[in-house]
């Protein structure tokens, strides 16, 4: 089930939408980011691990979306962090007593749902603001901070492995997501993203996204490419000529979601009487 795609960094992939499972191996255990979706799929991660004689010292989730911060029991109990921000809103989505069955029945699928557990989600530290490093004891993993997509996202730099663990952002599969939800701005906070996404890409041969394959060095630059190109083409409400969203897309709900952002956008830009 493991996977090596680095020297100390390793990736579980779930059936769940390709959602990639990180493993950083570092001094007295691992840390692990975005631990996975499906319950059996976590089991399994936990009893690699303990074979490995590697246990999880930390724990990461990227942003606030419940596919992103699950947990196992067999995991145990390390801190789990995540910026201020996603903590919040995390915190926020989960604060009365019917949220998780609300989460459960709005955003799982169906099929799936039942196989999700919910007992530890979003239980995670808040990082303080600016906060440049995750602490623990392993490679440097720098937090690149940004509001594409949700808010606290954070993309990770291993420097030393030259691994970009991008979160919901850089992928083959899903097409830039904005978040259309309380922002001021969406289209701005995205190339915002991508610029320091780009910024931090020198020197990076291993891409991990959030969903989909894992990109070597040349793939780094051709996916930030893409991200941009389509939030352009979203911003100035015209087709963008990307598979992600095409009649060739991975997934057939994703062009269905891409017609919604449209839509939402031009809303917002009626709303605000901004142009385009
Ligand atoms: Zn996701």
């Amino acid at each position: 089930m493991l996977r090596q795609v680095a020297e100390g960094v390793l990736i579980q992939q779930s059936e769940f939408c390709q959602s990639n499972a990180v493993v950083v191996q570092g001094g007295a255990g691992v840390l692990l980011i975005d631990p996975g979706v499906l319950g059996y799929e976590m089991a399994a991660l936990a009893d690699d691990l303990r074979e490995l004689g590697q246990p999880v010292v930390a724990g990461f989730s990227t942003h606030p979306h419940w596919d992103h911060l699950l947990w196992h029991a067999q995991l145990g109990t390390a801190p789990r962090y995540g910026t201020a921000r996603c903590a919040a809103a995390a915190r926020d989505q989960l604060r009365d007593p019917g949220a998780k069955a609300r989460i459960a029945k709005a955003m799982i699928p169906p099929d799936i749902a039942g196989q999700v557990p919910l007992d530890l989600l979003g239980l995670i530290t808040g990082l303080p603001a600016e906060t440049a490093q995750i602490p623990w004891d392993g490679p440097q993993v720098r937090i690149i901070e940004h509001q594409a997509h949700a808010p606290g996202h954070a993309g990770l730099l291993i420097e030393e492995r030259g691994v970009l663990v991008a979160g919901d952002t850089l992928s083959d599969v899903l097409m830039p997501m904005l978040d259309l939800n309380d922002t001021a701005d969406p289209v701005d906070d995205y190339l915002a993203a991508l610029r320091l996404l780009e910024g931090a890409a020198e020197g990076v041969g291993v891409l991990i996204p959030g969903h989909g394959s894992i990109g070597g060095a040349d793939q780094v630059r051709a996916r930030i490419d893409q991200d941009r190109a389509y939030v352009h083409a979203l911003r100035d409400a015209q087709v963008p000529s990307d598979p992600r969203v095409g009649p060739s897309a991975t997934y057939d709900w994703v062009p269905g979601v891409h017609a919604r952002q449209l839509q939402r956008l031009a809303q917002r830009s009626q709303r605000d009487g901004t142009p385009g």
